[in-house]
């Protein structure tokens, strides 16, 4: 597996080199809105130390995003009024990666919605 690339797209976007719009933020993790949204409210849970993906990550970054993942699905639970949470998270180009820092897409889901295809 290629190691990290600190100039990877949400890099940038932690170091405040390009904009995104912050949903909650903790000292060990990040949270801000997906660009192509595919559901109303799709964001994303990226850890702030280097992680490729979930394939290299230690056991506290895993745990840190999953503890931040809970927190916002709740929170998009009630803030788009949605009936359930899907949560993806793809590891290398063959698992469907396309931005080599880990993170976990929120996806709230009405009943009997699919997910749009993304922008
Ligand atoms: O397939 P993968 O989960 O790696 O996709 C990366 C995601 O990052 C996409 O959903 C894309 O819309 C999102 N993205 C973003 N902001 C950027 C670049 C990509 O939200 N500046």
């Amino acid at each position: 597996m290629a190691s990290y690339d600190d100039d990877n797209i949400f890099a940038k976007i932690l170091r405040k080199e390009i904009p995104s719009f912050k949903v909650y933020e903790d000292d060990k993790t990040y949270c801000f809105m997906d660009i192509m949204p595919r559901a109303e409210g799709h964001c994303l849970v990226i850890p702030k130390s280097p992680c490729r993906n979930m394939l290299d990550a230690s056991p506290a970054q895993l745990a840190d995003c999953l503890a931040t993942v809970q927190k916002v699905a709740n929170a998009c639970l009630r803030a788009f009024g949605a009936d359930g949470i899907t949560v993806q998270q793809f590891n290398e180009a063959a698992g469907g990666q396309e931005v080599f820092h880990l993170h976990y897409h929120i996806l709230p889901r009405h009943e009997g919605e699919k997910l749009r295809p993304p922008g």
